[in-house]
């Protein structure tokens, strides 16, 4: 069985990030997105943005140019981010958009039932999109740190959509103490456990040489030390619905010698 249909496209976009050299100016990656034919954008709407206007009108007169246009909010999912003038600031910007979401990082060291509640609470927000953090340390922290992360989307009672960002790099971090295959079968459960559940998935991707995955290692995906050829597989052959792929490097090279390799992965892997 493969999980993408045949004539089932697989939408990719790039982040912000690519801008670093005009100070990750958003406009400035939209306009390369436009350029290069990106289906999607994601900005880092940190507080220094929220405080721009005049970018954030450009971005919703550009959300037509798009599928769509992800927002990266800065901060975790937890109880301060929910308590945070920042995150009243986040809602009230976000929900002037055709469709009001926002990604956030997973905490790991938080209780996440209280934190499901105060997001209720911010009913002008139609969808959360939860992406995979390890704060700490070691095998038996990012163990414990993926089951709890599964089991956010399992116990998903709050009224309000959460869905999965997976940071494929993250897997694959020195940090977690674990060998690639480690890694891989623990992205591997990862998707098992999503699809049991019936939710789509936003990716993030880049390569890297570095297995501390410091910036200046970055590289085209298919070159870094991260099995993409097999993580692709592994993505086919399960049920999963891939909503989106972001590249979240920091140039204007590898996201597009990169989105050439996935794209091809992807249809040699549907031919079979
Ligand atoms: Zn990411």
């Amino acid at each position: 069985m493969i999980g993408i249909l045949a004539n089932n496209i697989i939408r990719i976009g790039v982040a912000n990030s690519i801008s670093i050299e005009t100070g990750f100016d958003p406009v400035d990656a939209i306009e390369y997105a436009k350029r290069h034919h990106f289906e999607l954008v994601q900005i880092f709407l940190n507080p220094e943005l929220l405080s721009k206007p005049e970018i954030l009108e450009r971005i919703r007169v550009e959300q037509s140019s798009f599928h769509n246009i992800y927002f990266h909010a800065s901060g975790y999912f937890n109880v301060d981010f929910f308590n945070s003038k920042y995150r009243d600031l986040l809602y009230s910007c976000i929900a002037s958009f055709n469709t009001p979401h926002f990604i956030i990082h997973f905490d790991e060291n938080y209780d996440f039932v209280q934190t499901l509640y105060l997001a209720k609470e911010g009913s002008v927000i139609d969808k959360i999109y939860i992406e995979n953090y390890f704060n700490s340390i070691g095998k038996s922290a990012s163990f414990k740190n993926i089951s709890r992360y599964i089991e956010l989307f399992a116990s998903n009672f709050a009224g309000i959509e959460l869905l999965p960002v997976v940071d494929i790099p993250r897997f694959f971090h020195a940090k977690t103490g674990f060998s690639i295959d480690e890694s891989l079968q623990q992205f591997a459960e990862l998707i098992t456990g999503i699809s049991r559940i019936n939710l789509p998935v936003l990716l993030h991707i880049i390569d890297c040489n570095d297995p501390m995955q410091s910036r200046e290692s970055f590289c085209s995906v298919g070159e870094g030390y991260i099995p993409y050829p097999q993580i692709i597989d592994l993505l086919n052959q399960s049920d999963i619905i891939i909503e989106g792929i972001i590249l979240e490097y920091e140039d204007k090279i590898n996201p597009l010698s990169s989105r050439n390799l996935l794209e091809q992965l992807f249809r040699e892997q549907k031919v079979e």
